[in-house]
């Protein structure tokens, strides 16, 4: 009451009045009540609407009959201005009936003019009310422009914003971002949870529930999942959510905001991918082996099983890379990995783990005999031919085994070991495979320090040409030439055959350096021999399949030649069947270079390798030459003889010279003499000799004495 009274309250006051003595009146009665009004005096709806246009008002009071306004007229004015602008009627003659109905018209109050007492109170009480108004008003409309501003924040972020009421997952909320991530519209989505659960991914709903009962229980606030959009897109998702409890702690519904990862997801994949698998292949590479070789490793230990560790090596990559380039290498190589991850079972792994290297894990083994099955398959998937352009090519492997737990306990050691076993296959002749044994240790060490003096012998002059005379059957038993022979002078070893270190040469890829100076020093020396002894001398240099591969052995062949000074028609090319049919469109291809050139082409060690004669009119040969296998069963007077005769006829029918080799006795002699072999090579006339020997004997014209019935039938 003390604020009602308390004098000078300001009061901005709008009187709707036609008599200025009344409006008079109101102003007297309200400085009374302790205001001090400020007051404009209006009778026309016009001048009311401009009052209230032109300033705020605290109040209007407000006459009833106007002669040309009236008290109706100026409330609805003003409501249309202000809802909480109070308004309040003083009339001198209004019935009760009028006065209720204005004030459901929305005026505050009524007082008649002769009883103002009222008046103050009453102003008082309606600008408390009007603040109070005013006060809910002003908070619904920030409210609403709040919800205004949370709606647009949600519906522009990238995230799902969801939130779904308790037991029943019910989806309550979901913002726009949704329909782009799900491909869903939202209205679809909300509501029952059967309307959105079908959106995730059949693989994870499992997870997904687990996830809810997690949240509710305190014990989750994360997962990531996936979902399936209509178009079958699959989409990773990350969620996180809270879940909403009332006072008495009873949970109402969960809150969740879910990210799409997906290609977050991606990139992880191909980080992880990039790391772990090779790019050309497609397979587990070094690292993912190891890794699951220790898994597998561990496993056995339990189940009391054996591991086998495979390590493959393909012969002949190299050559192919050298020769036809990397591209082809790589397509063998894919073709090959594919072939071999047909044959092996789910759990086995098969990992490249270097240029031609793979290893394979199999795991779950009983007993040697299970790995020799799988050998066996695997050479079956490697032997068909690949055919690259017109190359038709034939790849083999070496294949070492290492067994977990016999052979090494951990990997790195079983690793180590199969690769030693598989360097004792390639000695072997290749494409074969071997268990690994403790002796194989030693030979391998022995081995790596003859590779690494090896490398330095050529540089050293460590390398010499042997020479082994062969001689003319049908010309009388004279020196027709020489086959040159490579020998290592090793300073500790003495003279090393070159049985034990070309295929290492061939191996390192040392042979093409080596080769090319054989080359080059047989062709020096058959030019000062033709010149002093015999200008019809032919010298025969054996090439290796890497150097008959290698794309410059052509020039190289002719660079010899030349710089030697040495005709082609005095050199001859020894090469053996299985390296012209590694590639035979190929080395068709070469052959005829080297023979349109003049030199002459031999087959070295005929009927050892392929043992088909289909091949011989494919290449442009002028000799065979018999393996000595097959001389030496000449005295035994076997099956092999018939061979030899066989050969020396088709031979004949071909057109082809035949050179026997290994001859060491006079039965053999006879033998290939009566069946008119053209030349022969062997102890029996001279091993092998160093070049000034070989000149004794080209000096001293020495012969070879021919038994009388070869003599006899040569005439
Ligand atoms: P090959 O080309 O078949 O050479 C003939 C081999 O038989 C030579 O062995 C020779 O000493 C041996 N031999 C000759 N006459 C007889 C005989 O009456 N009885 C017996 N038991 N053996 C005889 P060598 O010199 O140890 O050469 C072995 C192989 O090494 C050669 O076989 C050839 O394939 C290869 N080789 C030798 N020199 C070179 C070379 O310069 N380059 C290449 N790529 N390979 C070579
Ligand atoms: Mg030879
Ligand atoms: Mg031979």
């Amino acid at each position: 009451m003390s604020e009602i009274a308390s004098p000078q309250r300001p009061l901005r006051v709008l009187i709707v009045e036609d008599t200025p003595d009344d409006a008079l009146l109101l102003l007297r009665v309200l400085r009374k009540a302790g205001f001090a009004p400020e007051h404009l005096r209006v009778d026309s709806a016009a001048e009311m609407s401009d009052a209230l246009a032109a300033e705020a008002w605290d109040i209007v009071i407000s006459d009833y009959t106007m002669p040309q306004f009236s008290g109706l007229q100026a409330l609805e004015i003003a409501r249309r201005h202000d809802a909480d602008l109070p308004f309040i009627i003083v009339s001198g003659n209004i019935g009760e009936e009028v006065a209720v109905g204005a004030m459901r018209a929305g005026a505050q109050d009524y007082l008649l003019k002769h009883s103002l007492a009222r008046l103050g109170p009453v102003v008082v009480r309606e600008l408390e009310e009007a603040a109070v108004h005013r006060g809910r008003r002003d908070a619904e409309r920030s409210l609403l422009s709040q919800q205004e501003r949370m709606n647009s924040i949600l519906g522009a972020l990238g995230d799902i914003v969801w939130s779904a009421s308790l037991p029943e997952l019910r989806l309550d909320f979901i913002n726009a971002a949704a329909e782009g991530i799900l491909g869903r519209p939202v209205n679809t989505l909300l509501g029952p949870y059967e309307n959105w659960f079908e959106t995730i991914h059949p693989g994870d709903r499992d997870r997904l529930r687990n996830y809810f009962s997690g949240i509710e229980r305190g014990a989750a606030d994360s997962l990531e999942f996936r979902i399936v959009r209509p178009d079958g897109e699959v989409r990773w998702l990350f969620d996180r959510a809270r879940l909403v409890t009332d006072e008495a702690g009873r949970p109402l519904r969960i809150d969740g905001v879910a990210t799409d990862v997906t290609r977050h997801k991606q990139s992880q994949e191909q980080l992880y991918r990039a790391a772990h698998y090779d790019a050309l292949t497609g397979l587990p590479n070094r690292k993912l082996m190891e890794m699951r070789l220790q898994q597998e490793l561990a496993r056995a230990g339990e189940r009391d099983s054996l591991v086998a560790l495979l390590f493959v090596d393909f012969d002949r990559i190299k050559t192919i890379n050298d020769s036809l380039g990397h591209n082809a290498g790589d397509i063998v190589l894919a073709e090959l990995a594919d072939r071999m991850r047909g044959v092996l079972r789910e759990e086995d792994t098969i990992a490249r783990i270097g240029g031609d290297e793979f290893v394979v894990v199999l795991p779950d083994i009983r007993h040697e005999g299970a790995v020799e099955g799988v050998l066996g398959k695997l050479a079956a998937a490697i032997a068909p031919a690949i055919a690259i352009g017109e190359h038709v090519i034939h790849s083999t492997a070496s294949i070492g085994v290492a067994l977990y737990p016999r052979d090494g306990g951990d990997g790195a050691t079983l690793l180590k070991n199969a690769d030693v076993a598989m360097y004792a296959a390639k000695r072997s002749g290749r494409d074969a495979w071997r268990f690994y044994t403790p002796q194989m240790n030693a030979a391998s060490a022995g081995l790596l320090a003859l590779e690494n003096e090896l490398r330095g012998a050529l540089g050293r002059g460590e390398l010499e040409l042997h020479y082994q005379p062969q001689v003319d059957l049908a010309g009388g038993g004279n020196i027709s030439g020489f086959e040159a022979l490579l020998r290592w002078r090793h300073p500790k070893r003495g003279l090393v055959s070159p049985a034990d270190f070309i295929p290492l040469a061939e191996e390192t890829g040392l042979i093409v350096p080596i080769g090319e100076w054989v080359l080059r020093e047989a062709c020096r020396q058959a030019k000062v021999w033709i010149g002093q002894f015999n200008p019809a001398l032919r010298m025969a240099v054996n090439l290796s399949a890497r150097q008959f591969a290698h794309a410059g052995l052509v020039a190289s062949v002719a660079a010899a030649l030349a710089d030697s000074g040495l005709p082609a028609a005095n050199l001859e090319l020894e090469l053996t069947e299985s390296l012209v049919m590694q590639e035979p469109e190929k080395s068709a291809g070469v052959l005829h270079e080297l023979k349109t050139m003049g030199i002459t082409l031999a087959m070295d060690d005929f009927g050892t390798g392929y043992s088909s004669l289909s091949y011989l009119n494919r290449f442009p040969l002028d000799v065979l030459k018999i393996d000595r296998s097959f001389v030496n069963e000449i005295a035994a007077g076997g099956g092999d003889a018939a061979l030899c005769e066989a050969i020396i006829a088709m031979a004949g029918a071909l057109s082809l010279e035949v050179v026997a080799e290994g001859v060491e006795t006079q039965v053999q002699l006879g033998f290939l003499a009566r069946h008119r072999c053209d030349r022969i090579q062997g102890f029996l006339f001279s091993r092998p000799l160093v070049a000034g020997a070989a000149a004794d004997l080209l000096h001293g014209k020495r012969c070879l004495d021919l038994p009388s019935e070869a003599a006899g039938s040569a005439s």
